[in-house]
């Protein structure tokens, strides 16, 4: 592994929350066991040493590299990993909001013009969910979409971290932002993950409000104070962190790493 891809591997593991999986609770009802050559694997990827039993040639007949890995699109493994994370929000919407939509197509336009040239014109634009009572009241609606992004990538490379995140947001609010707000007149929150763990700003102030809104549904609606402390004051930021982090890190590299 190059000098400059190992320091680039290392930036990202050490971003915030990137180690959450670490610590994660190997429940096996939510997916989180690995066995032994996975885990070896994803260590491997956090701390960039070399896996080994590495292929020297990828099925898309590239030279195989972790970082090639991780974006090749072969075998649908940037897919699958955005797939498993959107399923996964959509569970936790769920628990919170309603009017749950998973995939929604957008209204056709009628004539209308956009500000901004970027905004999709698309007849079958579709994002990733929809919810109404997430932000507002309890019938404004936002759409989410989601992305999961390599850090690592070479495009990449020379660029910090932060403003990774921040560039990935605003490529998502600059394609869908103005037609949710002007057309079905909802908002809109771009999530964004790096696929070696961490979040964008705006999808952790994200999880926060959902964390806070399950505690006031446990309390005010269920009146349980077992679930109340349960969720609300026992499962914390750190704790869906881990969950995310787990999912969009392990799905993307460590299977891909050890499936023949
Ligand atoms: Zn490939």
């Amino acid at each position: 592994m190059s000098l400059s891809s190992s320091s680039s591997r290392s930036r990202s593991s050490s971003s915030s929350s990137a180690s959450c999986w670490l610590t994660a609770i190997p429940l096996e009802q939510h997916g989180f066991t690995l066995h032994k050559s996975a885990f070896r694997d994803a260590l491997c990827l956090r701390y960039g040493w070399h896996p080994s039993n590495l292929p020297d040639i990828c099925p898309c007949g590239s030279k195989f590299s972790v970082d090639h890995s991780l974006s090749c699109p072969t075998g649908g493994y940037p897919s699958i990993r955005h797939n498993e994370v959107r399923d996964l929000f959509t569970n936790l919407l769920t628990e919170v909001c309603h009017d749950v939509h998973k995939e929604p197509v957008l209204q056709p336009l009628n004539g209308e013009v956009f500000q901004k040239r970027c905004t999709t014109s698309d007849e079958n634009a579709r994002l990733d969910i929809a919810v109404s009572g997430f932000w507002g009241g309890h019938f404004q609606r936002t759409f989410f979409d989601v992305r999961v992004f390599n850090p690592n990538a070479s495009s990449y490379k020379s660029v910090q971290i932060p403003s990774l995140y921040k560039r990935q947001e605003q490529e998502k609010k600059r394609r869908y932002e103005e037609r949710i707000n002007n057309v079905e007149l909802s908002s809109f929150t771009p999530i964004i993950l790096a696929c070696t763990g961490g979040c964008s700003k705006l999808t952790s102030i994200f999880l926060k409000r959902r964390l806070r809104i399950t505690s006031l549904v446990c309390f005010w609606f269920h009146h349980d104070p077992q679930r109340f402390y349960s969720v609300g004051d026992r499962k914390s930021l750190s704790t869906v962190n881990r969950d995310l982090n787990f999912k969009s890190l392990l799905f993307c590299s460590a299977s891909s790493l050890s499936t023949p």
